[in-house]
């Protein structure tokens, strides 16, 4: 049988990963919770490759913008426990949101240039200054020595990259393949939002990334390929595009010839945020 710990605070996480065999090879997977089996795999290649894996399950406000989701974010301590119960000895760090920001707690950190300011961030205003500053906080708490992320989160896990490369955070970080359902859709906390009929349309957002690859592959040039891609979606109907773009794969900038790219995409299906990519 598994053991499955939840922690409130810091403290007694660290008391419980310094026990008897030491603190060391902790594995660190930060969620928000509501875990489906994209998280999961990301626990699974923690619990491979480390002595210890700690999941933090922490909807973090900061990362929210005033219009977004956060009061309707789905939240299920006791469903998520029974899905890491299954995969082996977790501990589960799930702070109230005074642990994560204390009183006088005052500080954010902002990963500038492209990756801050592009696609993401361009229509979530401050959504990276909340994950990146989250995120050094959970290290801190947390400790790691490895912390897994998933690429679904294309540009998220760039600027956690930078920001971990800027300060020197002594973590490594391991990126996880994007899981899907069976009909193509990216699995996400947010699919639960969806209506049968937005769930029947929202695999179109995968399809237009793969027309736009397959453009991409065949020759044409990225704009050209865009807009392929963008027809695609615009003929579906019922999505409001917010950005599909190919970016060079490691700064998000341009493509440039000879260099790895992404496509990168977000759109809002009703009042669901839905995000994907796909590396050419
Ligand atoms: P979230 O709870 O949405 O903040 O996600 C927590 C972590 O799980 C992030 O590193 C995400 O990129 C990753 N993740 C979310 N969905 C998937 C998926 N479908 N496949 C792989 N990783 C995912």
């Amino acid at each position: 049988m598994s053991k499955i710990t939840v922690f409130r605070n810091a403290e007694s996480l660290q008391r419980a990963l310094g026990g008897r065999g030491g603190r060391s090879q902790v594995g660190f997977v930060p969620t928000m919770g509501a875990l489906h089996f994209g998280h999961l795999s990301l626990v699974k290649q923690a619990l491979k490759e480390c002595r210890q894996v700690v999941v933090s399950i922490f909807v973090n406000p900061t990362q929210f913008g005033p219009k977004e989701d956060y009061q309707r974010y789905p939240r299920n301590l006791s469903e998520d426990r029974k899905l890491l119960q299954r995969l082996g000895d977790i501990k589960i760090f799930a702070p109230e949101t005074r642990e994560v920001y204390p009183d006088g707690f005052t500080s954010s950190i902002k990963v500038g240039g492209t990756l801050g300011e592009r696609f993401e961030a361009e229509f979530r205003p401050g959504h990276f200054d909340g994950v990146a500053t989250v995120v050094a906080r959970l290290f801190g708490l947390v400790r790691p020595e490895r912390a897994y992320f998933g690429l679904k989160d294309f540009q998220q896990f760039r600027v956690i990259q930078r920001m971990t490369e800027d300060l020197c955070l002594p973590v490594k970080l391991v990126a996880c393949e994007t899981l899907r359902e069976s009909d193509g859709l990216a699995m996400s906390s947010r699919n639960r939002y969806l209506s049968p009929t937005q769930r029947s349309k929202a695999p179109a957002l995968y399809v237009a990334l793969q027309l736009t690859r397959l453009a991409l592959i065949s020759g044409k040039s990225p704009t050209v390929a865009e807009r392929i891609g963008k027809a695609f979606l615009r003929k579906k109907g019922g999505f409001r595009l917010q950005y599909l773009a190919v970016a060079d794969a490691a700064t998000l900038e341009n493509p440039r010839p000879g260099k790895a790219r992404v496509i990168l995409a977000a759109a809002m299906l009703g009042t669901t945020h839905l995000i994907d990519n796909l590396k050419v």
